[in-house]
């Protein structure tokens, strides 16, 4: 007897990622810029195509973790800020095709399930995974039950209010949101507010003229000993660790994984001030906090555990 075959697939809006995999890991892999050009429907053709390459000959399900936000009681995406089209369906032109069952989640709900299944989570009942990339989000499983509310979208935790009261806006309209100060997108944003601020003009009278402008040169420049930069990302560690402690008092996790290309490359810079600052704003024994072993892939395991699930 052979183990059981599943797919996974990654829906992102840059890239679609299909594995095929069983429960001790990712067999074969095929990866492709996400179709902008042929619609809505276009979509579903290429993971269909996709899943057909990598092969479905004795595969028992297929997961799916996507981009949000999602109705999941239509297995659809609906009014992604991060793809062309309103409305994208996905379960149905998938199980029309094949004749395996097709479940989707939200993609950080997706990454929980395989940090739970495949990663550092394994076996622990309550955990978090914080993903720090273009966006920032997480997933959660609470008394080894995942959480996923009405239409699969649970815990948006990039748009907890950090400042009610602050100057910055988030990509959803909203002010104050933590995303708004530490996404890969909003950082240079922030940074740009910070070193208006009074405090940068008295601490950066000389350096002030050239300041870093993206994400990577703020994160780089600092990892060199700039000053002006691991000022910022102190000030960004500060607030993460607000995020971080808010979901630590909701979840009360055993631990929390933290993947996303930024905190992928840069770990010490982005854990460290969360470790050292969390506890100030924390009602709840402190759990773990740590980068993800699955880096990358986090989703595209999570996708696979979602489709051997149920079996
Ligand atoms: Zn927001």
């Amino acid at each position: 007897m052979g183990s059981k075959l599943c797919i996974g697939v990654d829906l992102g809006a840059t890239n679609i990622r299909v594995a095929l995999g069983d429960e001790t890991g990712i067999k074969k892999r095929i990866v492709e810029k996400t179709d902008r050009l042929h619609g809505s429907l276009g979509i579903s053709e290429q993971i269909v195509s996709m899943v057909r390459r990598i092969g479905v000959e004795d595969v028992c399900a297929i997961g799916i973790g996507s981009i949000g936000p999602l109705e999941l009681s239509r297995g659809r995406i609906v009014n992604t800020p991060n793809l062309p089209f309103k409305d994208i369906p996905i379960v149905k032109p998938l199980s029309e095709e094949f004749d395996i069952p097709v479940r989707l989640l939200n993609d950080c709900c997706a990454a929980v399930l395989g940090e739970h299944v495949y990663g550092a989570g394994k076996g622990i009942k309550n955990l978090v995974y914080i993903t720090f990339s273009t966006g920032l989000g997480g997933g959660a499983m609470v008394d080894g039950h995942l959480l996923q509310g009405k239409d699969g979208n649970a815990h948006e935790i990039g748009h907890l209010t950090i400042d009610a009261n602050s100057e910055l806006l988030c990509g959803c309209g909203c002010r104050g949101h933590w995303e708004a100060y530490c996404s890969g997108a909003n950082i240079p944003n922030y940074a740009r507010w910070l070193i208006q601020s009074d405090e940068a003009r008295e601490k950066f009278k000389q350096t002030i003229e050239n300041p870093p402008s993206s994400t990577e040169e703020i994160f780089s420049k600092a990892n060199e000993g700039d000053l002006l930069s691991s000022w910022i990302v102190e000030k960004i560690g500060e607030v993460n660790a607000v995020g971080f402690a808010d979901v630590i008092n909701v979840y009360d996790p055993e631990l929390i994984t933290v993947g996303g290309s930024i905190a992928i490359e840069n770990p010490d810079l982005i854990l460290k001030p969360i470790l050292s600052q969390v506890s100030r704003h924390v009602i709840n024994r402190l759990p773990k906090i740590r980068i993800t072993l699955l880096l990358r892939d986090t989703v595209l395991y999570g996708a696979l555990a979602l489709a051997m699930q149920g079996d």
